[in-house]
């Protein structure tokens, strides 16, 4: 397949993954102008240039690698172990991408062996990973799986040589400095302290009783919507906090509370100022956000 000069080589390699990133890609509504962008030297899916087994015999330059999956040291691909194939293809990469939690923290992967499975920059929250002496290059798109469009933000980015403000984990500020609380339409059921009384209703908050993680974890979900369309809390499904290193959590679903206080306080917000707060929203019963939104008789 001849090499077009205009697009940014791409290579998608893949520690161990489920392939929820690379589903989330091609999910996107958006994929074809993405592709117009980039091309892939390899990718595990779609037509490219190359074999992993090509690359494994002479590791090609990219303005791009994206790894997916979680890092083991000894996992092998095409013969090879990560150990040896990462810093190759990453050294000859003028950007890295980390494409989800696993290999952003690790994620789920890492709850089957939590010795020697992490990111590759992170590990949890620890900047312990094999790519640590390069991170200054990687970019950290952390979500399970990341959202298609934040990818294409960053593919966009490169293209035009912007510069992408970063977070402490190196997730790009316009994607990660948002809450997910930020944009949810629930948000006055938050406020008036109005539970949803069950998964999938488009009433109530699902903070209270349920386990939302949207007051702690940082992500655009509510701002640049899934499919166009929709998310997890606008569907009526807690948010379980997928872009935050210490994900997975245990007891999703579940708020721990404390004499019915949540134990954990929204992200920043003093203990005092929300006891304050949620006393007065209390004591107030406002008829509207106690009645069905739509249907009252389904
Ligand atoms: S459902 Fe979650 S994200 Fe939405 S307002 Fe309640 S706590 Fe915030």
């Amino acid at each position: 397949m001849p090499s077009n000069p205009a697009k940014l080589k791409v290579i998608w390699l893949q520690g161990i993954t489920c392939n929820g990133n690379t589903h989330s890609f091609l999910n996107d509504p958006a994929l074809g102008t993405l592709l117009e962008t980039i091309e892939f030297i390899h990718h595990p899916l779609l037509p490219c240039q190359k074999t992993l087994k090509d690359l494994v015999k002479k590791v090609p330059k990219s303005d791009v690698l994206i790894f997916e999956g979680a890092y083991s040291a000894p996992f092998e691909r095409a013969g090879v172990e990560m150990r040896t194939l990462l810093p190759a293809l990453a050294h000859k990469a003028k950007h890295i991408i980390s494409m989800g939690s696993c290999a952003s923290f690790g994620g789920i992967f890492k709850e089957n062996d939590p010795e020697h499975i992490s990111g590759i920059v992170f590990d949890k929250e620890n900047g312990s990973g094999p790519l640590k002496a390069m991170q200054e290059k990687v970019i950290t798109l952390s979500g399970c799986p990341a959202h298609p469009k934040w990818l294409s933000f960053v593919i966009d980015m490169i293209s035009a040589g912007r510069e992408i403000l970063v977070d402490e984990f190196r997730r790009p500020k316009e994607l990660y400095a948002y809450l997910v609380h930020n944009g949810c339409l629930r948000n006055e059921y938050f406020e008036w302290k109005v539970d949803s009384e069950r998964f999938g209703t488009k009433e109530g908050c699902l903070f209270y009783a349920q386990g939302c993680q949207g007051p702690y974890t940082h992500g655009s979900c509510n701002k640049i919507l899934w499919n166009d369309v929709s998310s997890k809390t606008r569907s009526g499904t807690p948010c379980v906090g997928c872009t935050e290193p210490a994900f997975p959590k245990r007891d999703l679903f579940t708020t721990k509370t404390y004499m019915s206080i949540p134990s954990e306080m929204p992200l920043g917000i003093p203990k005092r100022s929300y006891l304050a707060l949620a006393g007065a929203a209390k004591s107030f019963h406002i008829k509207r956000l106690e009645e069905r939104l739509i249907d009252d008789h389904a």
